[in-house]
Protein backbone atom coordinates (compact mmCIF):
# COMPACT_ATOMS: atom_id res chain seq x y z
CA UNK A 1 0.00 0.00 0.00
CA UNK A 2 1.47 3.44 -0.94
CA UNK A 3 1.85 6.59 1.04
CA UNK A 4 -0.81 8.07 -0.52
CA UNK A 5 -3.58 5.58 0.14
CA UNK A 6 -2.36 5.34 3.72
CA UNK A 7 -3.06 9.04 4.39
CA UNK A 8 -6.29 9.13 2.55
CA UNK A 9 -7.35 6.09 4.59
CA UNK A 10 -6.01 8.08 7.97
CA UNK A 11 -8.53 10.78 6.78
CA UNK A 12 -11.21 8.90 5.94
CA UNK A 13 -11.21 7.18 9.46
CA UNK A 14 -10.88 9.97 11.17
CA UNK A 15 -14.26 11.36 9.03
CA UNK A 16 -15.90 8.78 9.20
CA UNK A 17 -15.64 8.47 13.24
CA UNK A 18 -16.29 12.38 13.37
CA UNK A 19 -12.86 12.94 14.40
CA UNK A 20 -10.97 16.31 13.68
CA UNK A 21 -8.08 15.85 11.26
CA UNK A 22 -5.09 18.17 12.46
CA UNK A 23 -2.60 16.50 10.22
CA UNK A 24 -1.67 19.39 7.65
CA UNK A 25 -1.09 18.02 3.39
CA UNK A 26 2.26 17.86 3.92
CA UNK A 27 2.59 16.33 7.28
CA UNK A 28 2.22 12.27 7.83
CA UNK A 29 1.13 12.25 11.68
CA UNK A 30 0.00 8.89 12.46
CA UNK A 31 -3.28 8.77 13.63
CA UNK A 32 -4.48 8.36 17.06
CA UNK A 33 -5.43 5.00 18.46
CA UNK A 34 -9.23 4.03 18.78
CA UNK A 35 -10.55 2.21 21.38
CA UNK A 36 -12.46 -1.00 20.47
CA UNK A 37 -15.93 0.73 20.70
CA UNK A 38 -14.94 2.96 17.84
CA UNK A 39 -13.36 0.04 15.78
CA UNK A 40 -16.94 -1.37 16.54
CA UNK A 41 -18.61 1.72 14.98
CA UNK A 42 -15.84 1.40 12.55
CA UNK A 43 -16.58 -2.12 11.45
CA UNK A 44 -20.46 -1.24 11.58
CA UNK A 45 -19.64 1.65 9.05
CA UNK A 46 -17.64 -0.78 6.81
CA UNK A 47 -20.86 -3.02 6.61
CA UNK A 48 -22.84 -0.49 5.96
CA UNK A 49 -21.18 1.43 3.36
CA UNK A 50 -20.13 -2.34 1.27
CA UNK A 51 -24.52 -2.76 1.41
CA UNK A 52 -24.41 0.22 -0.74
CA UNK A 53 -21.94 -1.86 -3.40
CA UNK A 54 -23.79 -5.01 -2.94
CA UNK A 55 -27.71 -5.35 -1.67
CA UNK A 56 -27.47 -8.80 -0.36
CA UNK A 57 -24.62 -7.88 2.17
CA UNK A 58 -26.36 -6.12 4.65
CA UNK A 59 -28.66 -8.86 6.34
CA UNK A 60 -29.65 -7.47 9.25
CA UNK A 61 -29.63 -3.82 10.97
CA UNK A 62 -30.46 -2.31 13.92
CA UNK A 63 -28.17 -0.02 14.94
CA UNK A 64 -27.43 3.89 15.01
CA UNK A 65 -30.06 5.31 11.93
CA UNK A 66 -27.43 8.04 11.44
CA UNK A 67 -24.78 5.90 10.90
CA UNK A 68 -26.83 4.52 8.08
CA UNK A 69 -28.01 7.48 6.62
CA UNK A 70 -24.20 9.05 6.96
CA UNK A 71 -23.17 5.78 4.96
CA UNK A 72 -25.80 6.07 2.30
CA UNK A 73 -25.41 9.32 1.74
CA UNK A 74 -21.13 9.16 1.22
CA UNK A 75 -21.57 6.37 -0.48
CA UNK A 76 -17.93 5.18 -0.03
CA UNK A 77 -16.17 3.87 -3.06
CA UNK A 78 -14.47 0.10 -2.57
CA UNK A 79 -11.23 1.26 -2.54
CA UNK A 80 -12.29 4.37 0.22
CA UNK A 81 -13.52 0.93 1.98
CA UNK A 82 -10.52 -1.37 1.83
CA UNK A 83 -8.40 1.58 2.97
CA UNK A 84 -10.26 2.54 5.84
CA UNK A 85 -10.55 -1.19 6.87
CA UNK A 86 -6.46 -1.73 7.01
CA UNK A 87 -6.51 1.30 9.37
CA UNK A 88 -8.98 -0.39 11.52
CA UNK A 89 -7.48 -4.28 11.54
CA UNK A 90 -4.21 -2.19 12.89
CA UNK A 91 -5.70 -0.53 14.90
CA UNK A 92 -7.50 -3.78 16.59
CA UNK A 93 -4.12 -5.07 17.71
CA UNK A 94 -3.37 -2.70 19.81
CA UNK A 95 -6.39 -1.20 21.26
CA UNK A 96 -6.87 -1.19 24.86
CA UNK A 97 -8.56 -4.25 26.62
CA UNK A 98 -11.62 -3.19 28.94
CA UNK A 99 -10.96 -4.22 32.56
CA UNK A 100 -14.30 -5.11 33.44
CA UNK A 101 -14.64 -7.54 30.66
CA UNK A 102 -12.80 -10.92 31.34
CA UNK A 103 -9.81 -11.72 29.44
CA UNK A 104 -11.14 -14.71 27.32
CA UNK A 105 -14.39 -12.74 26.43
CA UNK A 106 -12.46 -9.65 25.20
CA UNK A 107 -10.34 -11.65 23.26
CA UNK A 108 -13.26 -13.19 21.66
CA UNK A 109 -14.11 -10.25 20.39
CA UNK A 110 -10.68 -8.91 18.68
CA UNK A 111 -10.76 -11.86 17.24
CA UNK A 112 -14.64 -11.51 15.91
CA UNK A 113 -13.78 -8.58 14.69
CA UNK A 114 -10.58 -9.25 12.93
CA UNK A 115 -11.90 -12.00 11.44
CA UNK A 116 -15.23 -10.45 9.79
CA UNK A 117 -13.02 -7.38 9.10
CA UNK A 118 -10.75 -9.73 7.01
CA UNK A 119 -13.81 -11.22 5.05
CA UNK A 120 -15.26 -7.52 4.61
CA UNK A 121 -11.83 -7.19 2.74
CA UNK A 122 -11.65 -10.42 0.91
CA UNK A 123 -15.53 -9.47 -0.16
CA UNK A 124 -14.77 -5.79 -1.83
CA UNK A 125 -11.72 -7.28 -3.71
CA UNK A 126 -14.59 -9.60 -5.03
CA UNK A 127 -16.70 -6.65 -6.25
CA UNK A 128 -13.53 -5.26 -7.52
CA UNK A 129 -12.98 -7.95 -9.67
CA UNK A 130 -11.32 -10.67 -7.75
CA UNK A 131 -12.23 -13.99 -8.67
CA UNK A 132 -11.49 -16.35 -6.56
CA UNK A 133 -11.95 -20.64 -6.58
CA UNK A 134 -14.85 -21.64 -4.44
CA UNK A 135 -12.43 -22.85 -1.51
CA UNK A 136 -10.48 -19.68 -1.73
CA UNK A 137 -13.82 -17.84 -1.29
CA UNK A 138 -14.53 -19.99 1.29
CA UNK A 139 -11.59 -19.35 3.30
CA UNK A 140 -11.56 -15.75 2.77
CA UNK A 141 -15.23 -15.25 3.60
CA UNK A 142 -16.10 -18.05 6.17
CA UNK A 143 -12.86 -18.63 7.67
CA UNK A 144 -13.01 -22.69 6.70
CA UNK A 145 -13.10 -24.40 3.45
CA UNK A 146 -15.19 -27.38 3.16
CA UNK A 147 -13.71 -31.34 2.45
CA UNK A 148 -14.41 -32.60 -0.52
CA UNK A 149 -17.07 -35.64 -1.67
CA UNK A 150 -17.49 -37.92 -4.58
CA UNK A 151 -19.89 -40.01 -5.92
CA UNK A 152 -18.62 -43.08 -3.77
CA UNK A 153 -19.65 -40.66 -0.48
CA UNK A 154 -23.27 -40.96 -1.27
CA UNK A 155 -23.80 -44.81 -2.34
CA UNK A 156 -24.70 -46.11 1.57
CA UNK A 157 -27.28 -43.21 1.42
CA UNK A 158 -29.08 -44.40 -2.24
CA UNK A 159 -28.46 -48.07 -0.39
CA UNK A 160 -30.37 -46.79 2.32
CA UNK A 161 -33.19 -45.44 0.61
CA UNK A 162 -33.11 -48.04 -1.64
CA UNK A 163 -34.12 -50.20 0.35
CA UNK A 164 -36.73 -47.93 2.49
CA UNK A 165 -38.39 -46.70 -0.54
CA UNK A 166 -41.24 -48.19 -1.75
CA UNK A 167 -40.96 -49.96 -4.31
CA UNK A 168 -41.65 -48.52 -8.36
CA UNK A 169 -40.03 -46.49 -11.87
CA UNK A 170 -37.07 -44.60 -11.92
CA UNK A 171 -34.09 -43.60 -9.66
CA UNK A 172 -33.51 -43.58 -6.12
CA UNK A 173 -34.49 -40.09 -6.30
CA UNK A 174 -36.99 -39.79 -8.65
CA UNK A 175 -38.94 -42.28 -6.21
CA UNK A 176 -37.35 -40.37 -2.81
CA UNK A 177 -39.20 -37.02 -4.12
CA UNK A 178 -42.53 -39.08 -5.35
CA UNK A 179 -42.34 -40.31 -1.86
CA UNK A 180 -41.97 -37.06 -0.05
CA UNK A 181 -44.81 -35.50 -2.26
CA UNK A 182 -46.79 -37.66 -0.80
CA UNK A 183 -46.04 -35.72 2.37
CA UNK A 184 -46.09 -32.14 0.93
CA UNK A 185 -48.39 -30.06 3.40
CA UNK A 186 -51.48 -28.45 1.42
CA UNK A 187 -51.25 -25.19 0.40
CA UNK A 188 -54.08 -24.06 2.93
CA UNK A 189 -52.56 -25.85 5.63
CA UNK A 190 -48.72 -24.59 5.33
CA UNK A 191 -49.16 -21.61 7.59
CA UNK A 192 -50.87 -23.64 10.34
CA UNK A 193 -48.27 -26.22 10.27
CA UNK A 194 -45.28 -23.94 10.24
CA UNK A 195 -47.00 -21.61 13.18
CA UNK A 196 -47.58 -25.39 15.08
CA UNK A 197 -43.72 -26.36 14.26
CA UNK A 198 -42.35 -22.59 15.20
CA UNK A 199 -44.33 -22.86 18.69
CA UNK A 200 -43.27 -26.57 19.23
CA UNK A 201 -39.51 -25.38 18.57
CA UNK A 202 -40.22 -22.64 20.79
CA UNK A 203 -41.34 -24.85 23.62
CA UNK A 204 -38.67 -27.20 23.02
CA UNK A 205 -36.07 -24.33 23.77
CA UNK A 206 -37.19 -22.43 25.91
CA UNK A 207 -37.09 -25.41 28.35
CA UNK A 208 -32.95 -25.06 28.49
CA UNK A 209 -33.01 -21.29 27.83
CA UNK A 210 -34.45 -18.31 29.42
CA UNK A 211 -34.77 -15.60 26.36
CA UNK A 212 -35.55 -11.81 27.22
CA UNK A 213 -39.11 -10.83 27.61
CA UNK A 214 -40.91 -9.74 24.52
CA UNK A 215 -38.97 -12.17 22.08
CA UNK A 216 -41.57 -13.04 19.28
CA UNK A 217 -41.45 -13.63 15.65
CA UNK A 218 -43.95 -12.98 12.49
CA UNK A 219 -44.43 -15.33 9.90
CA UNK A 220 -45.25 -14.89 5.80
CA UNK A 221 -45.42 -16.72 2.91
CA UNK A 222 -43.89 -15.50 0.18
CA UNK A 223 -42.88 -16.52 -3.90
CA UNK A 224 -40.05 -16.20 -6.26
CA UNK A 225 -36.93 -16.05 -3.88
CA UNK A 226 -33.93 -18.18 -4.60
CA UNK A 227 -34.07 -18.96 -0.73
CA UNK A 228 -36.42 -21.73 0.48
CA UNK A 229 -36.47 -19.72 3.59
CA UNK A 230 -35.48 -15.90 5.26
CA UNK A 231 -35.16 -14.92 8.80
CA UNK A 232 -35.06 -10.99 8.97
CA UNK A 233 -34.22 -9.76 12.47
CA UNK A 234 -35.35 -6.67 12.65
CA UNK A 235 -33.76 -5.68 16.55
CA UNK A 236 -36.14 -5.45 19.63
CA UNK A 237 -36.34 -9.05 19.57
CA UNK A 238 -38.53 -9.36 16.92
CA UNK A 239 -37.75 -11.97 14.04
CA UNK A 240 -39.67 -11.59 10.03
CA UNK A 241 -39.63 -15.14 8.88
CA UNK A 242 -40.50 -15.42 5.38
CA UNK A 243 -41.05 -19.37 3.93
CA UNK A 244 -41.01 -19.68 0.18
CA UNK A 245 -43.74 -21.25 -1.32
CA UNK A 246 -42.51 -22.03 -4.69
CA UNK A 247 -41.78 -25.29 -3.92
CA UNK A 248 -44.08 -27.96 -1.92
CA UNK A 249 -43.20 -28.08 2.10
CA UNK A 250 -42.94 -31.53 3.51
CA UNK A 251 -43.34 -31.94 7.15
CA UNK A 252 -39.55 -32.66 7.58
CA UNK A 253 -38.75 -29.61 5.84
CA UNK A 254 -40.89 -27.95 8.25
CA UNK A 255 -39.61 -29.20 11.20
CA UNK A 256 -36.57 -28.24 9.96
CA UNK A 257 -37.17 -24.47 9.18
CA UNK A 258 -39.40 -23.97 12.25
CA UNK A 259 -36.05 -24.85 14.45
CA UNK A 260 -33.30 -23.04 11.85
CA UNK A 261 -35.07 -20.02 11.14
CA UNK A 262 -36.77 -19.74 14.75
CA UNK A 263 -35.73 -21.99 17.14
CA UNK A 264 -32.94 -22.31 18.84
CA UNK A 265 -31.49 -21.20 14.99
CA UNK A 266 -31.67 -17.62 13.79
CA UNK A 267 -33.95 -16.12 15.76
CA UNK A 268 -32.29 -17.16 19.14
CA UNK A 269 -28.84 -16.18 18.11
CA UNK A 270 -29.91 -12.94 17.42
CA UNK A 271 -32.13 -12.45 20.07
CA UNK A 272 -28.88 -13.77 22.12
CA UNK A 273 -26.22 -11.60 20.52
CA UNK A 274 -28.40 -8.38 21.31
CA UNK A 275 -29.76 -8.96 24.82
CA UNK A 276 -26.41 -10.23 25.82
CA UNK A 277 -23.86 -8.56 24.02
CA UNK A 278 -25.90 -5.10 22.61
CA UNK A 279 -27.85 -4.63 25.27
CA UNK A 280 -25.54 -6.10 27.58
CA UNK A 281 -22.08 -4.63 27.20
CA UNK A 282 -22.88 -2.05 24.34
CA UNK A 283 -21.33 -4.22 21.94
CA UNK A 284 -22.52 -2.02 18.45
CA UNK A 285 -20.44 -4.28 16.15
CA UNK A 286 -23.79 -7.48 17.09
CA UNK A 287 -25.93 -4.54 15.67
CA UNK A 288 -25.28 -5.38 11.92
CA UNK A 289 -24.84 -8.76 10.34
CA UNK A 290 -23.08 -8.67 7.11
CA UNK A 291 -24.28 -12.38 5.45
CA UNK A 292 -20.66 -12.97 3.68
CA UNK A 293 -19.08 -13.55 6.57
CA UNK A 294 -17.69 -15.98 8.84
CA UNK A 295 -20.43 -15.12 10.70
CA UNK A 296 -22.69 -16.40 8.48
CA UNK A 297 -20.88 -20.06 9.22
CA UNK A 298 -21.66 -19.82 13.02
CA UNK A 299 -25.32 -18.79 12.37
CA UNK A 300 -25.80 -21.53 9.99
CA UNK A 301 -24.41 -24.30 11.41
CA UNK A 302 -25.93 -23.20 14.60
CA UNK A 303 -29.09 -23.54 13.02
CA UNK A 304 -28.70 -26.57 10.76
CA UNK A 305 -27.48 -28.08 13.94
CA UNK A 306 -30.36 -26.30 15.67
CA UNK A 307 -32.72 -29.23 14.71
CA UNK A 308 -31.15 -31.84 16.41
CA UNK A 309 -30.97 -29.43 20.18
CA UNK A 310 -34.61 -28.88 19.54
CA UNK A 311 -35.79 -32.81 18.41
CA UNK A 312 -33.74 -35.49 19.24
CA UNK A 313 -35.06 -38.29 17.70
CA UNK A 314 -38.22 -39.45 19.94
CA UNK A 315 -39.12 -36.06 19.80
CA UNK A 316 -39.20 -35.61 16.02
CA UNK A 317 -41.44 -38.18 15.83
CA UNK A 318 -43.95 -36.70 18.30
CA UNK A 319 -44.22 -33.72 16.44
CA UNK A 320 -43.82 -35.54 13.04
CA UNK A 321 -47.33 -37.66 14.04
CA UNK A 322 -48.62 -34.35 14.75
CA UNK A 323 -47.47 -32.74 11.88
CA UNK A 324 -49.58 -35.49 10.22
CA UNK A 325 -52.65 -35.01 11.39
CA UNK A 326 -52.88 -31.58 10.91
CA UNK A 327 -51.79 -31.87 7.61
CA UNK A 328 -54.19 -34.11 7.15
CA UNK A 329 -51.24 -37.53 6.31
CA UNK A 330 -51.78 -40.79 7.88
CA UNK A 331 -49.63 -41.38 11.09
CA UNK A 332 -49.07 -44.88 10.56
CA UNK A 333 -46.42 -44.13 7.95
CA UNK A 334 -44.79 -41.39 10.23
CA UNK A 335 -41.82 -43.97 11.27
CA UNK A 336 -40.91 -45.16 8.10
CA UNK A 337 -41.29 -41.33 6.81
CA UNK A 338 -38.65 -40.39 9.57
CA UNK A 339 -36.16 -43.08 8.50
CA UNK A 340 -36.29 -41.91 4.68
CA UNK A 341 -35.58 -38.64 5.81
CA UNK A 342 -33.03 -39.34 8.09
CA UNK A 343 -31.36 -41.44 5.77
CA UNK A 344 -31.25 -38.75 2.91
CA UNK A 345 -29.51 -36.05 5.06
CA UNK A 346 -25.86 -37.11 3.66
CA UNK A 347 -27.47 -35.19 0.17
CA UNK A 348 -26.80 -31.97 1.63
CA UNK A 349 -23.35 -32.54 1.18
CA UNK A 350 -23.84 -33.12 -2.34
CA UNK A 351 -25.42 -29.67 -2.82
CA UNK A 352 -21.95 -28.77 -1.55
CA UNK A 353 -20.07 -30.51 -4.19
CA UNK A 354 -22.25 -29.67 -6.74
CA UNK A 355 -21.68 -25.79 -6.00
CA UNK A 356 -17.72 -26.24 -6.24
CA UNK A 357 -17.85 -28.13 -9.01
CA UNK A 358 -20.20 -25.52 -11.05
CA UNK A 359 -18.58 -22.59 -9.62
CA UNK A 360 -15.23 -24.00 -10.63
CA UNK A 361 -16.38 -24.91 -14.01
CA UNK A 362 -15.35 -28.42 -13.35
CA UNK A 363 -18.72 -29.17 -14.30
CA UNK A 364 -20.75 -27.99 -16.73
CA UNK A 365 -24.50 -26.75 -15.93
CA UNK A 366 -25.68 -30.37 -17.34
CA UNK A 367 -23.63 -32.13 -15.36
CA UNK A 368 -24.73 -30.24 -11.92
CA UNK A 369 -28.59 -30.48 -12.70
CA UNK A 370 -27.84 -33.82 -13.13
CA UNK A 371 -25.31 -34.30 -10.03
CA UNK A 372 -28.41 -32.60 -7.79
CA UNK A 373 -30.72 -34.77 -9.13
CA UNK A 374 -28.51 -37.87 -8.41
CA UNK A 375 -26.66 -37.17 -5.38
CA UNK A 376 -28.96 -33.93 -3.54
CA UNK A 377 -31.95 -35.97 -4.26
CA UNK A 378 -33.67 -32.80 -5.90
CA UNK A 379 -36.46 -32.67 -8.17
CA UNK A 380 -35.93 -30.24 -11.47
CA UNK A 381 -37.55 -27.41 -10.51
CA UNK A 382 -35.98 -27.99 -7.38
CA UNK A 383 -32.44 -28.25 -8.85
CA UNK A 384 -33.15 -25.22 -10.94
CA UNK A 385 -33.68 -22.79 -7.39
CA UNK A 386 -30.08 -24.25 -6.58
CA UNK A 387 -28.64 -23.50 -8.94
CA UNK A 388 -30.32 -19.69 -8.43
CA UNK A 389 -28.81 -19.64 -5.21
CA UNK A 390 -25.35 -20.51 -6.30
CA UNK A 391 -25.43 -17.88 -8.72
CA UNK A 392 -26.83 -15.41 -5.86
CA UNK A 393 -24.69 -16.62 -3.31
CA UNK A 394 -21.59 -18.20 -4.11
CA UNK A 395 -19.63 -20.44 -1.78
CA UNK A 396 -22.21 -19.47 0.69
CA UNK A 397 -23.50 -22.76 0.77
CA UNK A 398 -20.90 -24.48 2.38
CA UNK A 399 -21.95 -22.64 5.38
CA UNK A 400 -25.50 -25.19 5.74
CA UNK A 401 -23.74 -28.92 5.70
CA UNK A 402 -20.42 -28.09 6.45
CA UNK A 403 -21.21 -25.36 9.35
CA UNK A 404 -23.90 -28.25 11.21
CA UNK A 405 -20.81 -31.04 10.63
CA UNK A 406 -18.00 -28.61 12.32
CA UNK A 407 -20.73 -27.40 15.16
CA UNK A 408 -21.91 -31.48 15.81
CA UNK A 409 -18.70 -32.03 16.13
CA UNK A 410 -17.28 -29.39 18.35
CA UNK A 411 -20.17 -30.12 20.82
CA UNK A 412 -19.51 -33.72 20.79
CA UNK A 413 -15.80 -32.53 22.14
CA UNK A 414 -16.78 -29.84 24.58
CA UNK A 415 -20.33 -31.57 25.81
CA UNK A 416 -20.06 -35.40 24.65
CA UNK A 417 -23.47 -37.27 24.54
CA UNK A 418 -25.60 -38.30 21.57
CA UNK A 419 -28.85 -37.34 22.50
CA UNK A 420 -28.38 -33.43 23.93
CA UNK A 421 -28.22 -32.85 27.43
CA UNK A 422 -28.32 -30.07 30.08
CA UNK A 423 -23.98 -29.70 29.42
CA UNK A 424 -24.74 -29.42 25.50
CA UNK A 425 -27.63 -27.03 26.12
CA UNK A 426 -25.07 -24.72 27.88
CA UNK A 427 -22.15 -24.91 25.46
CA UNK A 428 -24.23 -24.45 22.84
CA UNK A 429 -26.04 -20.93 24.86
CA UNK A 430 -22.29 -19.98 24.70
CA UNK A 431 -21.83 -20.49 21.28
CA UNK A 432 -24.98 -18.63 20.46
CA UNK A 433 -24.25 -15.44 22.65
CA UNK A 434 -20.27 -14.61 22.31
CA UNK A 435 -18.51 -13.79 19.37
CA UNK A 436 -17.54 -16.62 18.00
CA UNK A 437 -15.58 -17.63 14.24
CA UNK A 438 -15.05 -20.60 12.89
CA UNK A 439 -11.54 -22.23 12.61
CA UNK A 440 -11.18 -22.21 16.26
CA UNK A 441 -14.11 -24.46 16.53
CA UNK A 442 -12.49 -26.93 13.96
CA UNK A 443 -10.05 -30.14 16.20
CA UNK A 444 -6.62 -29.19 16.57
ZN1 LIG B 1 -30.24 -19.86 7.64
Amino acid sequence: MNYRIIALSSMLALAALGACTSSGPHKAVPPPQLSMDKIAEGYVRQVLAMGEHDPNYVDAYYGPKAWQDDEKKQKRSLLAILNFNARLQKDIETAPADPNVPPELWALRKRFLRNQLGALEAKARMLDNWKPSFDDESLALYDVSAPFYGREDFSPMLAALDKLLPPGEGTVSQRYNRYLERYAIPADKVEAVMTFAINAARARTLKYFRLPEGERFELSLVNGKPWSAYNWYQGNYLSKIEVNVDQPISVSRAIGLASHEGYPGHHVYNVLLEDQLVKGRGWKEFTVYPLYSPQSFIAEGTADFGVTMAFPPAERLALERQLFELAGFDPAEVETYDAINEAAKPSGNAVLEAARRYRDGSSSLEETVDWLQTYGLTTPERAQQRLKFFDTYGAYIINYSYGEKVIHDYMQRTAGADEPTWAQWRAFFDLLSTPRTPSPLLPD
